[in-house]
Formats: C-alpha cells, structure tokens, sequence
C-alpha cells in the first residue's frame, strides 16, 4: 500500500546534514546556495571531520594537497596557499576553517551535536532525530555526511582499563602538543596512521616499541615543500591538474601507465620502477604499469622490488624480514605512504615486535604483557584502525520504514543503490557512503561529484514537488550484486583490510564485505549521469 502524504505536516529543517567534514562543509555549501532551510550537526567540538580529530604527528594528506582541496571556487583556489606537496593536518584544519568563513557557513553549524539515533516518520514523510543531550529535530531529508574512517576501534586485548599511564586511540590524539622527551612510548598497530605516527615520533621519544601483527606494503611519500613561485605554477595549472584527476580511475592526478609488465624489458622496466620509487606520492602504486593490480605474476615481480627496498633500508636483517608482508602482494592493501618510517627501525631506541612470535596476553597498569616479558610505558597508543565505512553508520540507529533497523539491513555488510541510497529508509541520502564511488579514490574528488549529484537530485524533487525517494529494491539489489562484481577487477578484491570490510576488533566483521565500488571513478560518473538522463532511473518518486 502506498502511503499517503500528510501535506500539513511540516519538519523543522527541509535538510540536516550529520557532519562537518570535507563533505559536509560542501554539502552545505551547495544547499544554501539553493535556498534551503538547513542545519549541520556535529558531534565535535569544531568543524573538519577527520582533519579535526587525527591530530597524531605526522598526520598528513597522500593525496597532493593541490588535488584534495576542493576545485568548485576559483577565488578560494586563487587565493589558497599550499606550503607542502602533502599538507599535515594543522594546515589542512586552517584550509577547511577558512573555506567555512569565506562562504560563512559556520552560523549553519551545531557543534557538540552528536546524532544517537533518526527515525523515519511514514505519515510525515520527515526524519526525527535525537542527540546525545536528549534534544530532537526533525527534517525532510537527512543528509549523511558521517565520514569513512571515523569509528575508531580498540584492540579487544584484556585489561586495556588498567593501564596508569597515557593512552588513547590515534583518532582521539590529545588537542594540546605532547611532549615526548625520554618518555617510553608503545605503538599497537603498523596501519598507514601508525607508519607515520612511527616515522615522526621515533627521534623525539625516548624508547619506542611497536607491536605489529601485520606489516603492511609502504611507500616514500617524498613530501617536500612549496614555494611560492612552485606555488603560482600550480595555480596556472588547475585546470590541467583536475581535469587529470578527472579521467584516472582514482581521481588522483596518477593513473595506470598503459604499458603492461611484459611490454618492457627487464632494464627499462627496473628503470620504470626506480623512477616510481623515487617519485611523489602515489605514483608507485597508481601509476605503475597496468597489470601490475590485476595479474599475479607482475604483482608478485614488484612486490619482490619492493621487498629489496626494504632490505637496503633496513640495516638488520631479521628486523627488514619482519617488516616485509608475506601474506599479500604490493599494493592489494591501501599503500601506507612513509617518510624515514623504515629507518626508524635502524635506531637503537625503536624495537619491533612481532606479535604473531610472541602475543599480546593483557595490558597491565604498567605496560604491555607479551608472552614473552612485560613492556613497562609512559604512553601507550592505540594505532588500531577502524570499523570502517559501515561503522559510523552502526552508530547512530536509524529506524527505516515498518521500524527497519539500518544496521540489521546492513548486517551481513551494505546494501544500496549508487551508495547513495538505500530501500526502506526514505529521503536519507549517504554522501559519499557504502559502495559509493568516493570511498576508493582521492576523497574529495569523489565527494565533490556525490555533492553535486545530490544537490541536482534535490533541485529536481523540488521542481517536481516530490517530498519522497527512495530506490527501488530492484535497483538496489542490482548494484549490490554489481559491487560484488567489481571486486574481481584487481588484486585489492582479495585483501584483508578495511577495503573488504575486515576488522578483528568488531564481531561478526571476519568476513568479506562489499564495501566500495571499485570501478573507477569514470565509470561510476559515468553511471550516475545514466541515472539521471533516465529519469532518476531506480528510484521511486512521490
Ligand atoms: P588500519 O590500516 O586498519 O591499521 C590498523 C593497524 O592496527 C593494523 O596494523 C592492524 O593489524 C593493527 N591492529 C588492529 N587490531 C589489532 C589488535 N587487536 N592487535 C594488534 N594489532 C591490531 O588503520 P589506519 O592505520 O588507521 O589506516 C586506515 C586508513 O586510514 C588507511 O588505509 C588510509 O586510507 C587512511 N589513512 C590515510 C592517511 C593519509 O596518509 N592520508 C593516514 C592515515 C590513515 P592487521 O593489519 O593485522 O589487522
């Protein structure tokens, strides 16, 4: 039975976007420019999202700051100075502040606001939601800007409340500058956070342990800074640099060399690599040539060129052995992008300990227990990843249609239409959320065009004075299956990592999820402008 409309029946807010992040600030953007009544809430305490809260030293962009800001302001990209070619978070945070006072959008913001739960109201056609204070709202459309990897996740390793000393997760990294000196630190995890956490701190510490289980692929980043003359040259060229972005499967301005392996002879090839290697960012995973993701022989021949790589850097023997992954090939995991990380390891004061040898039994008001000995610390840091994707949406509960719980539809992993929406949760539009085309390339990117999808999509509702969507189940239940597909495209389909939806800390997140759309961002654009030239084909419209 098709619900009716209750005409009079009107929300507070036409939009509410959850999120003050890289999308959200674009988002909301976007909608007051159309002249909606929209708010932002935000669970922290100020704007930013992942450039609030990771604010661990070294925390840095590996994608070239020049290709992550945003590209729909031509005055912001005029007068917007990057100082490095990978800009750390303290810039990055100014960049998003600044970018919130020259479109004044901060008066449209609620900090402190954290969203615990948003329930849909059939007769009202509107969702009501309610804060963490007890507070509620309610609005048409609920608009989520929640972030990819914003629900951290703790080790579930026994007695982690009795440590006395310092200790927390990356992403909840104290506001106020620590002070390393002669301090003894404990890292858990060797992810992409931790390898620079790893690569910064190790000379300001006084003894650094890391715990690792698995090591991971990593790359130099080969950062460096930008002066202004370099600067006015990347001005110049913005148009050149997106238009890049726009046609490499990642949104990076590195895409796969047409070459394959074989086409080359041995020379020219550890010529290639060398080059790579010895070049910015992520070229040596993205640029490299194009089989080298898909087919296991070429992917196997670099991982064994990176593995040497490891071994010259690494001055012991059983240490570089411990660091080079066994169980996956280059690049089939995100690249943790490094700088000096594998020569922290030569100094007297980093130890490496591989927990596969020796297991983490607790922790302890002291330190660390191993099997083998207790590691007493003054600092103990949780570099342990996230419940990525899914997991910031576990946390709110959203209550669908006939009482649907999300996270009990999304319990075997996501199930949308674009990653944009999803059966039985009317007019809730995830912005960049599961299977989605944003999640597997250069972020804002893809968040710039899922922006501006959505707000075409609600321009078009209201021309047509829709107040309801939502996908049809067919729809729905096709480009799921079609996700699933596009995880045969490459190698990174085979993974254990948060890609394919694992992480050992959450229960029931042992197995592989489709998560990500791994297309390419091509075809992904490609496919949403499809949608929309059919009529917004797959969805449903009242
Ligand atoms: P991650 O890649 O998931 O790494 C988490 C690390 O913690 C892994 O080494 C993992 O080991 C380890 N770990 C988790 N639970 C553990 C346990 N119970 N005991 C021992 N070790 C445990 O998380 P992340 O490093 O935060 O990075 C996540 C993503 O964030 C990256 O892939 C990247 O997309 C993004 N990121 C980007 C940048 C940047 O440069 N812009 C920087 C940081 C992060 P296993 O591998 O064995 O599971």
């Amino acid at each position: 039975m098709k619900p009716q409309l209750k005409t009079d029946a009107q929300p507070d807010h036409d939009v509410i976007i959850i999120g003050a992040g890289v999308s959200g600030i674009y988002q909301l953007y976007r909608l007051l420019e159309m002249g909606v009544n929209v708010t932002v809430l935000e669970a922290g305490g100020g704007p930013g999202g992942t450039w609030y809260w990771n604010r661990y030293p070294g925390a840095r962009f590996d994608s070239e700051s020049y290709t992550y800001g945003y590209s729909f302001s031509k005055e912001l990209l005029e007068e917007w100075n990057w100082s490095e070619h990978f800009s750390g978070q303290p810039e990055t945070l100014r960049y998003l502040n600044h970018v919130i006072e020259k479109f004044d959008l901060r008066d449209h913001m609620q900090f402190d606001a954290q969203v615990k739960s948003a329930a849909f109201d059939e007769g009202a056609c509107s969702w009501t939601l309610t804060l963490a204070n007890g507070r509620t709202l309610s609005t048409r459309f609920l608009l989520t800007a929640i972030g990819m990897l914003s629900a951290p996740t703790m080790p579930t390793i026994p007695g982690v409340e009795n440590f006395k000393g310092e200790a927390f997760h990356t992403y909840y990294w104290p506001q106020e500058p620590m002070d390393f000196t002669g301090k003894k630190v404990g890292v858990i995890g060797t992810g992409a956070t931790a390898v620079q956490l790893i690569g910064e701190i190790a000379d300001k510490v006084g003894e650094l342990t890391v715990f690792q289980r698995r090591p991971n692929w990593c790359a130099p980043l080969h950062n460096g800074p930008i002066d202004r003359a370099e600067m006015d040259e990347i001005r110049a060229n913005y148009d050149e640099i997106f238009a890049r972005c726009k046609v490499t499967p990642g949104g990076f301005i590195h895409g796969p060399d047409r070459r394959k392996f074989s086409d080359v002879d041995e020379d020219e090839r550890l010529a290639f690599w060398e080059e790579l290697y010895n070049s910015r960012g992520f070229g040596v995973w993205l640029g490299n040539f194009r089989d080298v993701l898909v087919e296991e022989i070429p992917n196997e021949e670099f991982t064994k060129y990176i593995a040497d790589k490891i071994r010259a850097r690494v001055n012991d023997a059983e240490t570089a052995e411990k660091l080079i992954p066994k169980d996956h090939g280059f690049g089939t995991r995100r690249v943790p992008m490094e700088t000096h990380y594998f020569e922290a390891y030569n100094q007297d004061n980093v130890h490496l300990i591989d927990i596969n040898e020796t297991p983490i039994e607790c922790i302890t008001r002291d330190g660390i227990k191993t099997t083998d000995r207790e590691y007493e610390f003054d600092i103990i840091i949780y570099a342990t990843g996230f419940d990525a994707i899914t997991g910031a949406f576990d946390r709110i509960e959203f209550t669908g249609v006939d009482g649907q719980k999300l996270a009990d539809k999304w319990v075997d992993g996501p199930i949308t239409y674009l990653g944009l929406q999803t059966s039985g949760f009317p007019n809730l539009i995830t912005i960049a959320g599961p299977q989605g085309g944003s999640v597997a390339t250069n972020f804002p990117r893809g968040i710039e065009e899922a922006v501006e999808w959505n707000t075409e999509l609600l321009k078009y509702l209201r021309k047509h004075n829709y107040n309801r969507i939502e996908p049809k189940v067919d729809a729905e239940d096709e480009w799921t299956e079609h996700v699933k597909h596009t995880y045969s495209y490459s190698l990174l389909g085979n993974s254990k990592s948060w890609f394919t939806g694992y992480n050992s800390n959450v229960e029931g997140h042992d197995k592989i999820r489709y998560m990500i759309y791994n297309g390419g961002a091509v075809r992904y654009r490609q496919r949403l402008a499809d949608v929309v030239e059919q009529g917004y084909q797959g969805f449903d419209l009242r």
